[in-house]
């Protein structure tokens, strides 16, 4: 990876082109989007096959709640009306991986996450209003098991994609050489400091990386890595703190190389009651909004580790697609009205 500073000099949402979405007759007939569709396909087998090896159920998460995760950035949450109570659609799953554990020592789910996102994240090639994650989540496992588990998932995924998907791969014209090179070798582990330095980007304790300055750095990546050690304050109240070095969370992300950037975040969790309650009340969240949740972890849940890994930004990267829309059957782009 490069140390220059001119990620500054990448376009800004403004400058990018809105994505032009064909209607859905044109883009599920087009040969590129059938290709496209079933290398997706194989990366979920190769997941599923990974998850079964390792023992994990896969459970059916709900699509509404009355609390979803507060973590998205930016994003609105879509109220449902429950019967005169205010649901929320499923942001991501990470209060019922968490939950799901009382019964599971390792749980995942494929499944769609709905969040508002904002209008600029139109042009960003990575954003829609409605994607999936693999969504993993081990009992018992650290933050640094949980990387390697990721690791497993996507090298499996790929491998599966390359070994069952060789037509749409070259029809779509995938470089399957360099593909298959990218997972045959270990995925490099840097802290987010090291990558503010590298990029000279200011540190900024409340805040991940921007996802242009990760465009930037995921360009010029040799192969998937990973950046570990996020500031608190860049996410959620369920992202553990390292106990040895406070507002330091014990998250992490993985970045695809070639401009794709992030397409997985997890971290160990927190499980301790007291402290769950007084990061929700740092991170802004009223604890007695997440009573279902609450009741659950005061009488115990694991301690844990887990990822979730966006669908959608796996077959981008995996398929060599300009944009993550391209991965979906029915894309809903942030602000373009869509089936
Ligand atoms: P997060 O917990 O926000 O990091 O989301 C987990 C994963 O879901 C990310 O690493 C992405 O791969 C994927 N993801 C999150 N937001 C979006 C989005 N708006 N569009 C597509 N994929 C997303
Ligand atoms: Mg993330």
């Amino acid at each position: 990876m490069t140390t220059q500073q001119d990620f500054r000099a990448m376009p800004t949402p403004a400058e990018r082109a809105v994505a032009d979405v064909p209607g859905p007759r044109e883009h599920l007939t087009s040969p590129r989007t059938q290709a496209v569709l079933k290398i997706q396909q194989a990366l979920v087998a190769g997941a599923r096959e990974l998850m079964a090896a390792e023992g994990a159920v896969e459970l059916f998460q709900p699509l509404i709640g009355p609390v979803t995760d507060p973590g998205a950035r930016g994003a609105k949450q879509v109220d449902v009306d429950y019967y005169g109570h205010q649901y929320k659609l499923m942001a991501s799953a990470i209060l019922y991986k968490q939950t799901s554990l009382v019964a599971f020592d390792k749980v995942f789910f494929i499944a769609p996450n709905v969040r508002l996102e904002p209008l600029e994240t139109s042009s960003t090639h990575r954003h829609l209003a409605e994607f999936h994650q693999i969504d993993v989540e081990f009992a018992c496992a650290s933050r640094d098991d949980a990387i390697a588990l990721a690791e497993r998932v996507v090298r499996q995924a790929v491998r599966k994609a390359l070994a069952t998907q060789e037509d749409a791969l070259r029809l779509i014209g995938r470089d399957t050489a360099k593909l298959s090179a990218f997972v045959e070798q270990p995925f490099e582990v840097l802290t987010h400091a090291e990558v503010l330095d590298r990029l000279g980007h200011p540190h900024d304790p409340g805040t991940e990386i921007g996802w242009q300055a990760e465009e930037f750095i995921s360009g010029r990546a040799e192969a998937p890595f990973f950046i570990v050690d996020y500031p608190k304050g860049s996410r959620g109240f369920y992202d553990k703190e390292d106990p040895e070095r406070p507002s330091t969370l014990m998250s992490f992300d993985l970045i695809a190389p070639e401009s794709c950037g992030e397409i997985c975040s997890g971290g160990e969790r927190e499980s301790d009651y007291v402290k769950i309650v007084t990061r929700m009340r740092e991170t802004g969240e009223n604890p007695a909004k997440y009573g279902w949740y609450l009741d659950v972890v005061r009488e115990g849940i694991p301690g844990s580790a887990g990822f979730g890994i966006g669908l959608e930004r796996l077959t981008r990267w995996v398929a060599g697609l300009d944009s993550v829309w391209q991965a979906s059957a029915y894309p809903k782009v942030p602000g373009v009205v869509s089936p």
